[in-house]
């Protein structure tokens, strides 16, 4: 028995459609996510019943839910799509997190929808798994972000470039769906009423504080400074930032072709359809604010005077960069353990992050061990000297600090590989074993878990995600 809140469908009709899942023929559980049901008020055990799985995999439509599929626009790889929308994903409703928030729950593959264009609506076991895995990940490592509350198979192939592959459905939990684009595609239609209820709705739900339009633009600009930020701390390439995968509340959303990086290169790029690496690791904080330029033309008509709105959200959104570098000190200061890092502190990491770059050393292994033998960069004469200036400015405090917020586990992407290539195969133990590994990042090693920690041998390295 779930109790659903049903805010967005009583929005008004030309935001949505309602759209029932798409039943399909043998679901079987694949994983279901204790912890975050109880913090979502569900009972785990009625999750591994029957009725849950019928329910999970789209074949019963609960009672208390009103299904539907959200409108949105977006630009992709810079360019403006039109519409988009949810082509394979079909919001059940809301429930109320034991933190007092609003939660959505979203099957994601649960089949077609009216913005699903030449799709199947349906999505594959791999791309589930990874999802699954990388946003419990981030989770475990305090990153907001969208999570996973259970994966069914469906019984039913699905029909990629490579050929049939299992079908499978992710149970999607967010703050909120709404995305960058969510607004952008009303904006681009002149439909005045339905910005001004969106954002209404958004206000309400994420930022009952926020005064006014500006003061909504001004909390999705901050939460994406702190996001970006912590995606930088942590080596990840979240592939594709379009508008449309951008979530006015700030959580990480859509894992497709994302991916921790392993050796440190700033231009690094995995995503096999990022040609021009555009949401290469480096340009991300550039590309965020790009996206927030967009939201914020997108407002601009629920502004009385067009003109000094204009100027006023380019002085709010170039409130980006300070944020961002604020946050990028705090989070990268924190990592080579010091207290209290501030705008002077810039040098010091950006020397240590050269050298790094210059071996491409691994990067979760190099501030994991950072402090102990052997010194993990081969400039020795650099190193030592970055070492000097380091002690004498870390805290006394530095190797717990640094602990707290340096990974030794983190989802490395062979071993996502391997995970979903056992699954396919039926064999769902690697995935079961990876998840209770990347859901303890900071735990000590031990020996079940120090080979979770190491990078890529050479014949298993991935240099392209999908
Ligand atoms: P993404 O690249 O995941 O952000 O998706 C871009 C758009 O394509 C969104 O509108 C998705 O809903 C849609 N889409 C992606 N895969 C499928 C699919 N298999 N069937 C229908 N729509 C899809
Ligand atoms: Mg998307
Ligand atoms: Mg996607």
């Amino acid at each position: 028995m779930i109790r659903f809140e049903n805010s967005f469908a009583r929005l008004p009709a030309w935001l949505f459609t309602a759209q029932d899942p798409t039943p399909v023929a043998a679901p079987r559980l694949l994983a279901v996510n204790a912890d975050l049901a109880t913090a979502l008020g569900l009972d785990p055990a009625w999750l591994a019943t029957p009725d849950a799985l019928a329910v999970l995999s789209g074949n019963a439509v609960p009672p208390g839910a009103a299904p539907l599929a959200q409108l949105y626009g977006g630009h992709q790889f810079g360019h403006w799509s039109g519409q988009l929308g949810d082509g394979r994903a079909i919001l059940l409703g809301e429930v109320r997190g034991s933190d007092g928030h609003a939660y959505d729950l979203q099957l994601k593959g649960s089949g077609p929808t009216p913005y699903s264009r030449s799709g199947d609506g349906r999505a594959a076991l791999g791309p589930v798994l990874r999802e699954y895995l990388v946003s419990e990940a981030m989770a475990a490592l305090g990153v907001p972000t969208t999570r996973a509350l259970a994966a069914v198979l469906t019984g039913e192939d699905v029909w990629r470039e490579s050929g049939p592959l299992p079908g499978a459905i992710l149970t999607r939990v967010a703050r909120s769906h709404v995305r960058v684009g969510t607004f952008q595609i009303h904006a681009a239609r002149g439909d005045r009423a339905a910005l001004q209820a969106l954002a209404d709705h958004v206000i309400q739900r994420l930022n009952p504080d926020a005064d006014g339009i500006g003061g909504l633009l001004d909390a999705v600009v901050a939460a994406q400074a702190r996001l970006i930020a912590r995606w930088m701390g942590l080596g990840f390439i979240h592939g594709v930032m379009n508008t449309d995968n951008m979530s006015v509340a700030g959580e990480t959303i859509d894992y497709g072709p994302c991916a921790f990086m392993e050796g440190y290169d700033p231009a690094q790029v995995f995503s096999a359809i990022d040609r021009g690496g555009r949401y290469a690791y480096a340009n991300q904080p550039g590309i965020a604010l790009w996206n927030l330029a967009q939201l914020a033309t997108a407002l601009i008509p629920l502004m009385p005077d067009p003109d000094t709105a204009v100027e006023d959200f380019t002085i709010r959104i170039n409130r980006f960069a300070d944020l961002y570098q604020t946050a990028w000190v705090q989070t990268f200061g924190a990592k080579i353990g010091l207290a209290d890092p501030g705008p002077d502190d810039a040098p010091l990491i950006q020397r240590l992050l050269d050298l790094m770059a210059q071996d491409r050393a691994d990067f979760t292994t190099t501030f994991a061990t950072l402090g102990t033998d052997p010194a993990p960069l081969t400039n020795t004469a650099a190193f030592a000297a970055w070492s000097a200036d380091w002690q004498s400015r870390r805290s006394p405090d530095h190797t717990a600090i640094m602990a707290r917020v340096n990974p030794r586990i983190i989802p490395r992407n062979h071993r996502i590989a391997e995970a979903i290539a056992a699954a396919e195969h039926g064999d769902m133990v690697p995935f079961h074993t990876l998840v209770a590994m990347v859901t303890q990042p900071f735990a000590p090693l031990d020996a079940a878990r120090a080979p979770f920690a190491q990078p890529a041998a050479a014949d298993e390295v991935v240099t392209r995600t999908f």
